[in-house]
């Protein structure tokens, strides 16, 4: 997983394919069964909880949309490429147990929603990217985007686009928000998906030194509060929609994502455990979601 920019997709294939000896596999699964029995409790005791970002600030800098841009962009379809990132997502989509993630082909339905959440919350510097790459544009914006100071820009923020640019998303999935371009890059068709990328903009937006909180992502275990932040923003923004469908798909696949970073910040504290540990909070989270809307 790319710690520079802000992930909700799961999959960690240098931890899932660490193989321990037999022994230590028995002691891993010891503690994974202890892990999946308190990150259950701990998920469904308020940690994640509807809890809106509340705005004092928005620092995105004007026209950082020139006037007549889009500021939602669809790549065109290009079969072939799609059909790869559909296959590569194939463990995104059973981690989080929805086929729409790493789908490569976003619904009207999902960009009008993500399009409502970003005008509601005065989101409208914010570019987003369906399943498109840009990495031209997504430079440009970096130069511009005045709201993360140059020293962070161009230390952290290129390393990011950098990434984006060699490893494009549009094959290899990694639905994030890219803090030092201000852009959203989707590749799922899952609304809730969409929303919480959209609140880590909210987030972002909302901060007084967007580059240090970006700086901060980099120290493990330090993610842990950004993700609770931008789930817990979703959360309220869901309930507030009235639409139960939506509210359920919500923690159904927003609780795992998050799973998926607590096994990350368990694995960082207990390596030798780390793949049970990843796997067992990706269940915890199924299973505290499920508990709280069947
Ligand atoms: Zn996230």
């Amino acid at each position: 997983m790319n710690q520079t920019s802000y992930h909700l997709n799961p999959t960690s294939p240098e931890r899932l394919g660490q193989s321990p000896s037999v022994k230590a596999k028995l002691r891993c699964d010891r503690w994974a069964l202890l892990a999946c029995v308190l990150l259950t409790q701990f998920l469904g005791c308020g940690v994640l909880r509807p809890a809106p970002i509340v705005r004092q600030r928005n620092n995105l800098p004007p026209n950082l949309i020139a006037d007549g841009e889009p500021m939602i962009e669809r790549g065109q379809k290009r079969p072939i490429i799609d059909a790869f990132g559909w296959v590569w997502g194939i463990p995104s989509k059973i981690l989080l147990w929805n086929r729409h993630v790493e789908s490569h082909s976003i619904s009207q339905n999902t960009e009008l929603l993500i399009q409502d959440y970003l005008i509601e919350n005065d989101l409208t510097e914010v570019k987003v990217r369906l399943n498109q790459y840009r990495p031209l544009d997504d430079w440009r914006r970096l130069t511009r985007n005045k709201s993360v100071a140059w020293p962070w820009r161009y230390t952290f923020g290129a390393v990011a686009t950098l990434g984006e640019t060699v490893i494009p998303g549009r094959l290899f999935g990694g639905d994030h928000y890219n803090p030092y371009t201000a852009t959203i890059h989707l590749y799922s068709d899952v609304p809730a998906i969409a929303y919480h990328e959209g609140a880590h903009a909210k987030d972002f937006s909302n901060r007084e030194y967007p580059g240090t909180y970006a700086a901060l992502y980099m120290i493990p275990v330090v993610p842990l509060w950004h993700e609770r932040t931008a789930t817990n923003d979703v959360l309220a923004y869901v309930r507030d929609s009235n639409n139960p469908a939506l509210q359920r798909e919500a923690a159904h696949v927003l609780y795992p994502a998050y799973g998926t970073y607590v096994g990350n910040a368990a694995g960082t504290l207990l390596p030798t455990a780390s793949t049970p540990l990843y796997l067992a909070s990706v269940i915890a989270g199924h299973v505290a979601a499920r508990r709280e809307i069947p």
